[in-house]
C-alpha cells in the first residue's frame, strides 16, 4: 500500500496524526463528496503499472481498456490510428463530449521501490532492449478514465448526449493524436462539442486539481542541423574548413535568438541537446550534426525562431567559407496546447463544486508539450487540467527544503496512488456531468 511505502516510522507517525486530525475535522466540513475508490480499480491500476508498453506497441493495454468499455455497454472500436480505442455511449439527444487518455509508457527503468514496480523490458524500434515504466503516469489516466466510464454509466439518469471515450496511442512520441484524427476520429465517430483530458502532476498534492486558461503547454520542434566543412589532417588546418569550429560558433550564436532577437515578453527556448562530429584527435571531420529542441507558445514567435536558426547556421557557415550551406530540417513538430478559456472556466467551476474551491488551483503554463493540442486545433474547444499526484506530506517537506519531488519521466516518479485515482474519477465525472448536464427545469 502506498501509505506505508518508503516512509520512515517518524513520518508515518506524523501522517497518522495528520490523518486523525483530518478525520476529527471532517464532520465540521461541508466537504463535497469524493466517492470511495472501487478496489477493483486499484487492481486494474496495479496491473497497468506492472505491464507498461512502449509507444506504438500498446496492444495489450488497449485490449484491456476496450474490454472494460465493452463490459460497460459502450460501442467499442479498436485499432483506430494504430492501437487507439474509441468507446461511444449514446444517452439521448444532447452535446457530444470526448474524454481522452493516453496508452503509452516510457523507456525508463523504474526505481521507485514499489511492490508493484515495473520490471518490464521490451525492444524499442531500433531493436535495443530497454526497460519500460509508466513514468508519465498514463496508467493513472487510464484507470481514472475507466473509473469515470463506470460512473457515467451508473449516473445515466443525470446526463444526456453522447460520451466518446478515446484511448490514444503514442503520446510520448507525439504521433497518436494525429494518427487517430487522420483515421477519422472526428468523422467516423460522433464529432465532439468539447474535448477534455487530465494529466497527473507531481507538483500538485493529491486531492487537488489545477487548471490553466489559455496556453498550458508549449509547441515543440525538433530541428536537425548538419554543418558541412572540408576535412583533413588535424595538423594542417590551412587545408581544411573546420566544421567543429563552425558548430561551436553556431551553438553560441543560436543563444542570441532568445536573448537578443525575440520580444522578451514572449517565452521561447532554444536548446542544442546533441552535437556530434569527428572520430579522432587529429582528424578534422567533414561535417558536424546538431540536434535542437525549440519551444514557444505563439505561432509567429515559433516561425521567427525557426527562421533565425536557419539564418544563423547559414551565416556562420558562410563566414567560415564552408564549401556548402548547412542542411536545416524540422523533423518533428507539435503545436502548443491551448485551453479554451471559456471551457476552462466552466471546467474549473464544475471541479470546484465537486472537490471544494480550496482544492482547485490555477497553475502556470509549462514549456513541455503534448499532442493533445491536435484535438483543439482540429476545431473543437479543448481543455486539459492537472490532477495532483504528489503525496501532500512529501510535497510539503520538499517545498520546505527547497527541492522538487521526482518529476514526470523520472525513474522515481510514484503517484500517491489511492487519493490520486479517487480524485481523478471524481474530477472527470464532475466535468462530464457538467458538460452533458440536463438543462434545469
Ligand atoms: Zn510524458
Ligand atoms: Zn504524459
Amino acid at each position: 500500500m502506498p501509505s506505508t511505502r518508503r516512509r520512515s516510522p517518524s513520518s508515518a507517525l506524523a501522517l497518522a496524526a495528520a490523518a486523525l486530525a483530518v478525520a476529527a475535522a471532517l464532520p465540521l466540513l461541508a466537504a463535497p463528496a469524493v466517492p470511495d475508490l472501487d478496489p477493483d480499480l486499484v487492481a486494474f491500476y496495479v496491473d497497468l503499472h506492472r505491464n507498461p508498453e512502449l509507444s506504438l506497441h500498446e496492444e495489450k493495454t488497449a485490449a484491456k481498456l476496450a474490454e472494460r468499455l465493452r463490459r460497460l455497454g459502450f460501442e467499442v472500436t479498436a485499432g483506430v490510428g494504430g492501437t487507439g480505442v474509441v468507446g461511444v455511449l449514446r444517452n439521448g439527444a444532447g452535446p457530444t463530449v470526448m474524454l481522452r487518455t493516453e496508452l503509452d509508457a516510457l523507456p525508463v527503468e523504474e526505481r521507485t521501490g514499489l511492490s508493484y514496480a515495473s520490471t518490464v523490458k521490451a525492444r524499442n524500434d531500433a531493436g535495443l532492449e530497454v526497460p519500460v515504466m509508466h513514468a508519465c503516469g498514463h496508467d493513472v489516466h487510464m484507470t481514472v478514465w475507466v473509473g469515470t466510464a463506470a460512473r457515467m454509466v451508473q449516473e445515466r439518469a443525470r446526463w444526456h448526449g453522447t460520451l466518446v471515450l478515446v484511448a490514444q496511442p503514442a503520446e510520448e512520441v507525439v504521433k497518436g493524436a494525429k494518427a487517430m484524427l487522420a483515421d477519422g476520429l472526428y468523422s467516423r465517430f460522433p464529432k465532439p462539442d468539447y474535448v477534455v483530458a487530465l494529466h497527473d502532476s507531481p507538483k500538485v498534492p493529491a486531492g487537488k486539481v489545477a487548471h490553466t486558461p489559455g496556453y498550458i503547454l508549449a509547441s515543440s520542434d525538433s530541428v536537425d542541423v548538419t554543418i558541412y566543412g572540408k576535412g583533413g589532417h588535424g595538423a594542417a588546418p590551412q587545408t581544411t574548413v573546420d566544421p567543429v569550429v563552425i558548430a561551436a560558433r553556431t551553438v553560441l550564436a543560436l543563444q542570441t535568438i532568445v536573448s537578443r532577437e525575440k520580444d522578451p515578453q514572449e517565452p521561447a527556448v532554444v536548446t542544442v541537446g546533441s552535437i556530434h562530429g569527428g572520430t579522432k584527435h587529429n582528424i578534422i571531420p567533414d561535417e558536424v550534426k546538431l540536434q535542437l529542441t525549440v519551444r514557444t507558445y505563439d505561432r509567429k514567435v515559433r516561425q521567427q525562431v525557426l527562421d533565425a536558426i536557419a539564418r544563423i547556421a547559414r551565416a556562420e557557415a558562410a563566414a567560415a567559407g564552408a564549401p556548402r550551406e548547412p542542411a536545416v530540417a524540422v523533423v518533428e513538430s507539435t503545436p502548443a496546447t491551448w485551453n479554451d478559456p471559456k471551457l476552462d472556466a466552466r471546467v474549473a467551476a464544475a471541479l470546484a463544486r465537486q472537490l471544494g474551491a480550496d482544492n482547485v488551483v490555477e497553475s502556470r503554463r509549462e514549456m513541455a508539450s503534448e499532442d493533445f493540442s491536435e484535438y483543439g486545433l482540429a476545431g473543437v474547444p479543448a481543455v486539459m487540467f492537472r490532477l495532483g499526484a504528489a503525496d501532500p506530506a512529501a510535497l510539503d517537506k520538499a517545498t520546505a527544503a527547497g527541492v522538487e519531488l521526482p518529476s514526470l519521466h523520472s525513474s522515481l516518479f510514484a503517484p500517491d496512488r489511492d487519493p490520486t485515482l479517487r480524485t481523478g474519477v471524481a474530477a472527470e465525472t464532475a466535468v462530464l456531468l457538467d458538460l452533458l448536464g440536463k438543462p434545469a427545469g
